[in-house]
């Protein structure tokens, strides 16, 4: 079962409190490329400049992930400038520099239209609504986004939520958006146009899974001693979920098992702790699944309690 994944692939500058890198790779497709291909087939959608280090098209070629949706074009690759603040939580964007984004439409490769499912990964809404349309017959379809789309591309933004199954986002997006001051009133409104499941993104505290039908599961997170850097954590995340997803079946009735999904959380929350242990995608390029498995089995240990008890 293949992913289609449309997003940003970009060259990002990060400083932590503690070290600082420069142009390496990042964005949020990239992320969830790496991630995802851990599990399945990924198939790319994306545009990078003429300056694209071909290094990083090589590392992509040594895995299941297939670029005949990433454009090249003359002249620059997407840049992000950010900067954490002590706790490692909170991050200043500093600089964006759209490049070739800038005039970007997504082309989707014939070879990719058999993609069961589809995650629109961090990028303007108004491509992502282009890729729905391009990509119509997904069996499952994850949304992603971020502050700046919320506070200025609303409109569009909602347009997309309408059309996807499971939205991805932070505890404070959830805020942002709906206005709402408690998760489940917020979940509640976000519902109310046509999500089938929504999973909010704790960072360091884990996530949680609702469904439009009830379902409700708090994923633990795996502690770190220590995080090198939470860049493309999130875009991880998605890629754990989906890759994961992407080795079951559904049901009869074309819906996920509710065991199936919870895993994926599990998942998800995994290979985004893996993400923040280095910078880039460096610890993520060499995980492998006997090291999911390990943590998975750490993480069941951690959070496991016995439902019987008396006094
Ligand atoms: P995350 O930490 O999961 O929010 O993802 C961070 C990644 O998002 C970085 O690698 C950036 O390159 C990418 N990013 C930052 N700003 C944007 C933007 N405006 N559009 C698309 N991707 C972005």
């Amino acid at each position: 079962m293949s992913i289609l994944v449309v997003g940003s692939v970009a060259l990002d500058t990060v400083e932590t409190p503690f070290a600082k890198v420069e142009e390496v790779l990042g964005g949020a497709a990239s992320f969830f490329s790496t991630a995802a291909s851990l599990y399945n087939q990924v198939n790319l959608v994306a545009v990078v400049g003429s300056d694209f280090p071909e290094e990083y098209l090589d590392f992509w070629r040594s895995r299941p992930v297939n670029l005949a949706g990433l454009q090249i074009q003359e002249g620059q690759t997407f840049r992000w400038v950010g900067r954490y603040h002590m706790n490692m939580n909170d991050r200043d964007t500093l600089d964006t520099q759209l490049g070739v984004y800038a005039g970007f439409h997504p082309v989707i490769p014939a070879e990719y239209l058999d993609s069961e499912l589809l995650f629109l990964a961090n990028i303007q809404p108004e491509l992502q609504l282009e890729v729905l349309k391009a990509a119509p017959h997904a069996r499952l379809t994850v949304l992603d986004t971020m502050e700046l789309w919320i506070m200025t591309a609303r409109e569009q933004l909602t347009e997309v939520i309408q059309q996807v199954d499971i939205l991805l986002m932070s505890e404070e997006e959830v805020h942002q958006y709906t206005h709402c001051a408690s998760i489940l009133a917020g979940v509640r409104a976000l519902f109310a146009l046509g999500l089938k499941y929504v999973i909010v993104k704790q960072g360091s505290y884990g996530a949680l899974l609702f469904g439009a039908d009830g379902t409700y599961f708090s994923a633990p997170t795996y502690p770190l001693e220590e995080v090198a850097d939470p860049t493309g954590a999130g875009d991880a995340f998605a890629g754990g979920f989906l890759g994961y997803l992407s080795t079951v079946e559904p049901q009869a009735d074309g819906r996920y098992a509710a065991g199936d999904l919870k895993r994926a959380v599990v998942h998800g929350n995994l290979i985004g702790s893996f993400a923040c242990e280095d910078f880039s995608i460096a610890r993520l390029r060499t995980l492998t699944i006997d090291e999911i498995d390990a943590r998975y089995r750490r993480l069941v240990e951690y959070s496991h309690f016995d439902p019987d008890w008396r006094i």
